[in-house]
């Protein structure tokens, strides 16, 4: 192809995943719109806002559709890194945090509040990796009087592999460390680094049960027809 030009856009502030081909990068804004919802009882100074973006990923050059919620208490959008409870959410294509369909919702919660702040509040997000931890002990019903024992009780029953229970144990103490020292060190490399670890144990524990199901169905299917 020959010289070509493309229409001029203004540029996204911040970057955000490409849901098609996963590059992290700025986006060129094709269009956005607000919708914004006053109380009137409080004279205007209460309001929530949905901002909707379509934006196109200049890599592969296909658009995601992004709304960004926030209100009167968050404050508008504030570029300079106070974007602490700004809710992001991916609704073309959808991203799922980590595309996990199986989760249990407490274990969904911790795990979607650590993927949002990871980038901006590492801390934060350390310390609710380990709160997904604590709901799949929950929800594994392990025993013990404290989240090592319990982690050690999961892999006694064989509800996680000797590796993962490693992993397991790297997210506690991180976790700890986060929740504990006042003078905690923990970058976003590291809260990246817990959450592809949860990813591990969600993946094992919560997703591959119900592949291996549904592959079986397929497969029982394929028998009974000759
Ligand atoms: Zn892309």
């Amino acid at each position: 192809m020959g010289n070509v030009t493309r229409t001029e856009h203004k540029l996204t502030e911040r970057s955000y995943k490409c849901g098609h081909c996963g590059i992290d990068a700025v986006m060129l804004i094709v269009c956005q719109g607000k919708h914004t919802l006053t109380d009137e009882r409080s004279l205007g100074d209460i309001w929530f806002t949905d901002l909707y973006e379509l934006l196109l990923c200049p890599s592969c050059n296909t658009v995601n559709l992004i709304k960004t919620s926030y209100d009167s208490e968050t404050s508008p959008i504030d570029y300079d890194g106070d974007e602490y409870d700004i809710t992001v959410e991916y609704l073309f294509p959808r991203i799922k945090s980590g595309n996990f369909k199986n989760l249990p919702s407490l274990v969904e919660k911790s795990y979607a509040t650590a993927t949002k702040l990871r980038k901006i509040e590492p801390i934060a997000s350390v310390i609710f990796s380990r709160k997904s931890l604590e709901a799949i002990c929950d929800n594994q019903k392990a025993t013990g009087r404290n989240l090592k024992d319990r982690i050690d009780n999961l892999a006694q029953k064989g509800a996680i592999p000797e590796l993962l229970k490693e992993a397991a144990h790297s997210v506690r103490l991180l976790g700890n460390e986060g929740a504990h020292e006042l003078d905690a060190e923990v970058s976003a490399d590291d809260a990246e680094t817990l959450l592809a670890l949860c990813d591990a144990i969600i993946g094992y524990v919560y997703e591959a049960p119900q592949l291996v199901q549904t592959i079986q169905e397929r497969l029982a299917k394929s028998k009974k027809e000759p």
